[in-house]
C-alpha cells in the first residue's frame, strides 16, 4: 500500500548570530492510510517540529535543511505558499493541545465548518450546513442541531475539542496531524477523545501523526511508535512491540516512567539528568551523558537508525556490534 504520509531525511535548522542550529535531523518515516503513528518523546525533542514541518507551518525562521516530504505521492515540502496552503485544509487537518487556538470565538462552530467546508469543497450554503451537521454528529456532539449555532466557548473543554475535530475532517484529509490533541483535557474526557480519534482513523481511512509526550496516550492509540530524542527518531515499531520489548535505553526508561503499564519485571530507573540543548549537542550518541549502557563507543560514533527486528529499528550500538568497538 502506498503511505498516505512518507517523511525522508527530514530535518529543520535555525539561522542563529552563533551559526545554524540543528533542531532535527535525518527524520523519516511513513504512515498508511488508516495509521495512526505515535510520536513520543519529552518536550524539546524536535516532535513538535516535525509536525509542523509536514503541515508547512514551521516558524521562522526555522527552515527545513534537508530531506523530502511526501503525501500521496505528491511532494509537498517543495511548493509554494499558496500551494501549501491549499494542501494544507484540504489534506492535511490539525489538531493541536488548545482547541481555542483552532477556534475564532466570535462565530458559531457552524458558521467556522461551513466557511472551510464551502472553502475547500466548493459547496453552496445548504450543502455546506448538511455536511456540518453531519460532521458534528460524527464526533459525537449531543443536540447538534441546537450545537451548531451556538459559539466555542458554550461548550467544553472535550466537546470544544470534538468541534476541532469536525474542522479538522471538514475537507474530508487523508491526514491529521494531532499534536498533544488530549493534554488539556480533563483525565476522564481524554480517553474518549483518543477513542474518537481511533474510530474516525479506522472509519475514514484517515491517516494520524499523533505526537504526544504521553506514553499512556500512545499506548491506547497508536498503531506504530517513533521515539524522538534529541532531535532524531531513535527508535520505531509496531506500538506493542515498542511498549513490551523496547531495545533503545531511552525508550526503557520512558516505559518506566508510566506507572500504570508494568512492563518489566525488573525495575528500571528513571532515566536521570536532561535532554541536552541544542546548541550543546554531545558527540556520538546524544543520549550517552545519560545511558547505564554507554561504552567508549557511544561518545565517539552516533548509532545509525537500522534494523533490530521485523518491522523495528533503533539507533544503539548495543544492537549494532556492541558499545565498545570503534570500527
Ligand atoms: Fe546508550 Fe550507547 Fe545505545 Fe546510546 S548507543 S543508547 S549511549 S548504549
Ligand atoms: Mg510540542
Amino acid at each position: 500500500r502506498t503511505p498516505v504520509l512518507s517523511v525522508r531525511n527530514v530535518g529543520v535548522e535555525f539561522p542563529t548570530r552563533h551559526g545554524l542550529l540543528t533542531a532535527t535531523e535525518g527524520v523519516s518515516f511513513d504512515i498508511a492510510p488508516g495509521e495512526i503513528l505515535g510520536m513520543v518523546g519529552e518536550s524539546g525533542a524536535g516532535k513538535s517540529l516535525t509536525g509542523m514541518s509536514v503541515i508547512g507551518l514551521l516558524e521562522p525562521p526555522g527552515r527545513l535543511s534537508a530531506g523530502e516530504i511526501w503525501l500521496e505521492s505528491e511532494r509537498i515540502d517543495t511548493l509554494s505558499l499558496r500551494e501549501r496552503q491549499r494542501v494544507r485544509g484540504r489534506k492535511i487537518g490539525a489538531i493541536f493541545q488548545d482547541p481555542l487556538t483552532s477556534l475564532h470565538p466570535l462565530f458559531t462552530v457552524g458558521k467556522q465548518l461551513c466557511e472551510t467546508i464551502r472553502y475547500h469543497l466548493g459547496l453552496d450554503k445548504k450543502a455546506a450546513r448538511a455536511r456540518a451537521l453531519e460532521l458534528l454528529n460524527q464526533v459525537g456532539i449531543p443536540g447538534a442541531e441546537q450545537r451548531i449555532d451556538h459559539y466555542p466557548h458554550q461548550f467544553s473543554g472535550g466537546m470544544r475539542q470534538r468541534v476541532v475535530i469536525a474542522l479538522a475532517l471538514a475537507a474530508g484529509p487523508s491526514l491529521i496531524i494531532a499534536d498533544e490533541p488530549t493534554t488539556a483535557l480533563d483525565v476522564s474526557v481524554q480517553a474518549q477523545i483518543t477513542a474518537l480519534l481511533k474510530q474516525l482513523c479506522r472509519e475514514n481511512g484517515t491517516a494520524i501523526l499523533l505526537v504526544t509526550h504521553d506514553m499512556g496516550v500512545i499506548a491506547e492509540t497508536a498503531d506504530r511508535v517513533a521515539v524522538m530524542y534529541a532531535g532524531r527518531v531513535v527508535e520505531i515499531g509496531p506500538a506493542l512491540d515498542v511498549i513490551q520489548r523496547p531495545r533503545h535505553p531511552y525508550t526503557q526508561g520512558l516505559m518506566n516512567s508510566i506507572p500504570s503499564l508494568k512492563i518489566r519485571a525488573e525495575a528500571l530507573n528513571q532515566i536521570d539528568g536532561s535532554m541536552p540543548r541544542l546548541d550543546s549537542m554531545p558527540q556520538g550518541c546524544a543520549f550517552h551523558p545519560r545511558c547505564s549502557f554507554a561504552g567508549p563507543r557511544c561518545a565517539k560514533q552516533r548509532p545509525p537508525l537500522a534494523a533490530v527486528g521485523e518491522n523495528m529499528s533503533a539507533a544503539c550500538w548495543l544492537h549494532q556490534g556492541g558499545v565498545n568497538g570503534d570500527a
